[in-house]
């Protein structure tokens, strides 16, 4: 009886602690290999989550053993009452965190330090400013650039995501290993993954082994340490010997790390996404605003996760472009 389930189990053994939240399908930037070019097409906002629903579903998430929240989006920071759900959540006694691309970041601070977040992730793929504008579509680094800054001096631990493609940003790996010199901030490298209206090519991927491979050659007077990956990682955790900070590298795309996955996804429209890659969602709003249980909706859910990346084993099903296309585009996801 799912009403008995008191920890979100799978089939496969793996339990799920870790919730990710989506506030927002908005964004105040338009990166190409995130939201597609044509734009999307919005839910209207009578079909997204009101502070009081995510609050009440993050609640009985918590009840059922979730001990970490993260808030993503689009980007979380432009939805109006960020700020209320942010302190709501913060309230919960999980370990709060959240996904930005930097760039209200500044708006943010006291609001951060008061919910308890300690650890933010950053999104910045070039540190030039040319290609920050190609890549985004819009004119803000110098504002993301100036909030790591701002984090750093507050004494956030800040993580910065780098999405690497090939001839674009690949050139700037050894650039960002050096922005971990003399700051404690953690660099980390993700592999381009297909998603809906992203024109994924695999030509365009820079693997986990390229990336050490560059960094390796370029530091060869230095150790490239293979640090400790914590339970659940999805990061492959390095450092170079002397440094302050440390990078490293998820990649999802040539070695998956579904073994120890305890991820659940809820998007802005309030639906329950198993997995990154699947195309089946159980909507826990619909279900919420009939007066449902939602115990056996979350059951349900869970218990039809397959093992690998939503059911694509294989390197061809996964880059299939009639596969991936059946999945949301990554804006509506949330990563
Ligand atoms: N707007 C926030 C941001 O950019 O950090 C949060 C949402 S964004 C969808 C979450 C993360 O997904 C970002 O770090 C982004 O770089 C990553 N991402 C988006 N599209 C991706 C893709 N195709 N492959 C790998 N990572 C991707
Ligand atoms: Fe917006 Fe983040 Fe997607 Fe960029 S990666 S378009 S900032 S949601
Ligand atoms: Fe978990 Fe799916 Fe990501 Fe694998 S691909 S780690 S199963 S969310």
């Amino acid at each position: 009886m799912a009403n008995e389930m008191t920890v979100i189990q799978d089939l496969h053994g793996r339990v799920h602690d870790y919730l990710r939240i989506s506030i927002t399908e908005n964004c105040n930037l338009r990166c190409k290999y995130c939201m597609p070019a044509e734009g999307i097409n919005l839910t209207p906002k009578s079909h997204i989550m009101t502070a009081d629903e995510i609050e009440t579903i993050a609640k009985i998430f918590v009840g059922l053993g979730v001990k970490k929240i993260r808030l993503t989006g689009g980007e979380p920071l432009v939805r109006k009452d960020a700020k209320d759900i942010i302190l709501r959540l913060g309230k919960l006694g999980v370990s709060l965190h959240i996904t930005s691309n930097g760039v209200l970041v500044d708006e943010y601070i006291e609001t951060f330090k008061t919910a308890g977040i300690n650890t933010i992730n950053i999104s910045l793929d070039t540190l030039q400013k040319e290609k920050y504008n190609i890549i985004t579509r819009r004119d803000t680094f110098d504002a993301v650039w100036n909030n790591i800054d701002l984090l750093v001096k507050n004494d956030f631990k800040v993580n910065i995501n780098v999405v690497l493609m090939k001839d674009f940003n690949e050139s700037e790996i050894v650039d960002f290993v050096n922005l971990t010199r003399s700051s404690p901030i953690q660099v980390r490298f993700i592999e381009f993954m297909p998603f809906n209206g992203n024109q994924w090519d695999k030509s365009k991927l820079v693997t986990y082994v390229d990336i050490l491979s560059q960094i390796q050659t370029h530091f060869a007077d230095h150790q490239v340490i293979r640090t400790i990956d914590k339970p659940n990682d999805t990061s492959k955790n390095h450092k170079i010997d002397t440094f302050l900070g440390s990078f490293s590298v998820i990649s999802s795309v040539t070695n998956p790390f579904c073994d120890s996955c305890n991820r659940i996804r809820l998007t802005a429209d309030g639906k329950l996404k198993n997995c990154l890659f699947s195309n089946t969602e159980d909507s826990l709003l619909d279900a919420l605003r009939n007066g449902q249980d939602l115990l056996p909706i979350i059951h349900k859910n869970i218990t039809s996760k397959f093992k690998v990346r939503g059911g694509m084993e294989e390197d061809a099903e996964f880059q299939d472009p009639l596969r991936y296309s059946e999945n949301r585009s990554m804006i509506k996801i949330g990563g």
